[in-house]
């Protein structure tokens, strides 16, 4: 259903579009005679020699042929949120709402919070769509940057380790980059698995605790964005999840392969066993489930959401189930032409 009627969508004011929808650091100014000037640009962004032609077109009315523009250009600069943005804005102006919205949650998801474009197609997303998507910049690095695995190498093998632990070292730590990638390449040792100890805490059926969580994601599966498969070789792995006695008061910790171009390694997850004793014991199971959702929304590239409602929710409290915004988030990311494409270790 679509909730776009034509009347309040003509009356939208078309400068203010074009001024809230430019990327961080540049402003627009047209002119008396029409010129257009960029002012401070904060990187190289195509955009902006590519913008002015499609909003002209947008300006005078000829919708189908900025929609057409936008489209093409966009697939020549596919890692253009402000691109995406426009393509989406040009199916609104032409009353296709449904087709707007692809684009539009790529234009949030590649952008952080407090940019133009994020804030315009967030606004332009709930309006016309009710969703709403988030950005998947990820904040861990400086500048934010997109993250998923490559969709084309999938299934993803997931490798969950009978509550094992990492060596005492790790215990009750966030692990370094380094660290983390010592971890992916021993993992590659078909010993390594045997010769850690499983955690006095565990018990069996928190690992089915687990694939019961990760099934929140089926719905993924069945729209063919994603896919994954368990496996019992952590050698074969791409996403490992290991167990943990203490994680500085965390449920489940999850480290993306974020190392330098050409490695290849795993993600790891990490499972706190903490609330597996004294009076969360008895919860502690469905508590699993609930963690390890949104632990693999993580690990499938996925950053924090402000809203409540998500399954990514950056609070403790969230549902365990994903909404429309996480479904919409997802659906944008594995679409979107990201900073890394994770090669898949299992395909190595
Ligand atoms: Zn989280």
């Amino acid at each position: 259903m679509t909730i776009l009627k034509k009347a309040p969508l003509k009356s939208l004011a078309f400068k203010s579009l074009l001024l809230a929808a430019l990327p961080t650091g540049v402003a627009l100014a047209i002119g008396a005679a029409g010129s257009i000037t960029w002012a401070r640009p904060a990187k190289p962004d195509p955009a902006k020699a590519i913008v002015p032609g499609g909003a002209a077109m947008l300006k005078a009315g000829k919708y189908k042929d900025a929609a057409a523009y936008f489209k093409k250009a966009s697939e020549n600069h596919p890692g253009s949120a402000t691109l995406q943005y426009y393509l989406g804005m040009s199916h609104i102006y032409n009353s296709q709402t449904a087709e707007a919205e692809l684009p539009l949650s790529r234009a949030v998801v590649l952008t952080t919070d407090n940019t133009p474009v994020h804030k315009q197609a967030a606004d332009m997303l709930l309006k016309y769509r009710r969703i709403q998507p988030y950005s998947c910049m990820q904040k861990c690095l400086r500048p934010p940057k997109s993250a998923r695995w490559n969709r084309k190498q999938m299934p993803l093998m997931i490798y969950v380790s009978d509550g094992k632990m990492l060596p005492k070292v790790f215990d009750d730590a966030l692990l370094s980059k380094e660290e983390l990638n010592a971890v992916g390449n021993w993992a590659k040792n078909p010993s390594f698995v045997g010769r850690l100890s499983p955690s006095q805490l565990y018990r069996p059926e928190y690992k089915s605790a687990i694939t019961d969580g990760f099934k929140q994601w089926q719905w993924a599966i069945n729209e063919r964005v994603i896919d994954y498969r368990f496996t019992a070789d952590a050698t074969k792995a791409d996403i490992l999840v290991f167990w943990c006695n203490e994680l500085r008061g965390l449920d489940g910790w999850t480290y993306l392969p974020l190392s330098k171009a050409g490695d290849v390694h795993p993600a790891v997850i990490m499972m706190s066993l903490q609330r597996a004793q004294g009076p969360t014991q008895p919860i502690y199971k469905q508590r699993i489930s609930v963690v390890a959702a949104h632990e693999l929304g993580h690990a499938l590239g996925l950053e924090h959401s402000p809203n409540k409602e998500d399954l990514m929710y950056y609070g403790t409290n969230h549902t365990g189930i994903p909404s429309n915004g996480d479904r919409a988030t997802v659906r944008a990311l594995y679409s979107a032409s990201t900073d890394y494409v994770f090669p898949l270790t299992s395909k190595q």
